[in-house]
């Protein structure tokens, strides 16, 4: 069985985090360390590690995580001007929180690499 990290705290509310959003599917809250003005992760309630993990149950789930990007991406006035949603796989991606996580990182010209 998959461990539990720091996001189930966060979703559980037993550590602070400033949440943006969440439903009985997803979390949003931003990143303690942003790598861009608007840098806020979105996750699954549900412990799937990586994107190796994800099944076919997991779809209305991972859906949502698009649907709540947009909104939130709406609502921090970066839509327009557009935005960047990165998901990190394992080492060679650079993850370093194992409960699979979008970014959504904008609110200034990005780089080619930012997370
Ligand atoms: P990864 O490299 O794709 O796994 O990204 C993990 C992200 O989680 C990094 O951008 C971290 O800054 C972020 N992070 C780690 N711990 C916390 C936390 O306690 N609150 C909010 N963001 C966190």
């Amino acid at each position: 069985m998959a461990e539990e990290t720091i996001f189930r705290k966060i979703i559980n509310k037993e550590i602070p985090a400033d949440i943006l959003y969440q439903d009985e599917l997803v979390t949003a809250f931003r990143d303690i360390s942003p790598k861009a003005p608007t840098h806020v992760l979105i996750i699954p309630n549900k412990l799937i590690p990586t994107s190796n993990d994800v099944c076919e149950a997991d779809e209305l789930a991972l859906g949502r995580l698009f649907t709540v990007a947009r909104k939130i991406a709406e609502q921090e006035g970066i839509a327009e001007n557009g935005y960047r949603l990165i998901v990190n796989c394992n080492k060679h991606g650079g993850q370093e929180v194992y409960h699979l996580h979008m970014h959504l990182v904008g609110g200034e010209q990005l780089g080619t690499m930012v997370t």
